[in-house]
């Protein structure tokens, strides 16, 4: 069987140190980075067959930067590394397709324990082709379309990323509920509308092909 390629992004030196030899020691190959831009870019670029993604990061929430690489078509199962405190606040928060997280701090022999779970489960297909030019930036929060970007609030960006990540298909309105908010929180039916309302105006004014559809009493399609 091939080496197992494991991307991680993890601004604590020290802890980068630590994983990288333990997982180069359990046969890993690795591909190290520090940022939530660095691993937006090194892991479109090349994604691996697992991330280990700090939520924690300098420049970005490690979900977001989740969210912005399915949106990529990155769809390798994700562990995410979170502090206790983020954990009580809203880890299952929105959904980014996550797959499994670890507390910190954490024994690096259970992490290798998860990833070998975590890589033996299937990579769910990625959806192919929807996306012409768009790109959602999760460090600003931000949609692009070539030379034009359009700002996103943090909701408005995971909602879009939502829809992005799965163009073409229908995403819930409870689906983009539990990506735009915190669980339990209290979401009014025209609360999501007017976020819908403000998201098509935003592809509006990047010039996006993509439209919003609604398919009404269910969802919304980007295609
Ligand atoms: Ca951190």
């Amino acid at each position: 069987m091939d080496e197992l390629q494991v991307g991680i992004c993890e601004d604590d030196a020290q802890l980068r140190s630590v994983l990288e030899r333990a997982l180069r020691r359990e046969g890993f190959r690795v591909r190290m980075t520090a940022s939530g831009r660095e691993a937006v870019e090194v892991f479109t670029e090349s994604p691996p067959d697992l991330l280990v993604l700090d939520i924690g990061l300098p420049d970005a929430d490690g979900r977001d930067v989740c969210q912005a690489l399915r949106v990529n078509s990155v769809s390798s199962p994700v562990i995410f590394l979170t502090a206790r405190d983020t954990l009580t606040d809203r880890l299952s928060g929105f959904s980014v397709g996550a797959d499994d997280y670890v507390v910190k701090p954490f024994a690096v022999a259970e992490l290798v324990a998860r990833i070998r779970v975590a890589a033996r489960r299937q990579a769910p297909p990625v959806t192919e082709g929807g996306m012409a030019g768009l790109e959602v930036d999760p460090v600003v929060h931000a949609v692009r379309n070539g030379e034009r970007t359009a700002q996103l609030t943090p909701t408005e960006f995971r909602m879009l990323a939502a829809l992005a990540a799965r163009p073409g298909e229908i995403v819930r309105r409870n689906e983009l509920r539990s990506a735009g908010w915190p669980d339990g929180a209290i979401v009014h039916e025209n609360t999501l509308d007017a976020y819908i309302a403000r998201l098509r105006r935003k592809l509006e004014e990047v010039a996006s092909s993509e439209t919003l559809e609604t398919v009404r009493g269910v969802g919304y399609v980007l295609r």
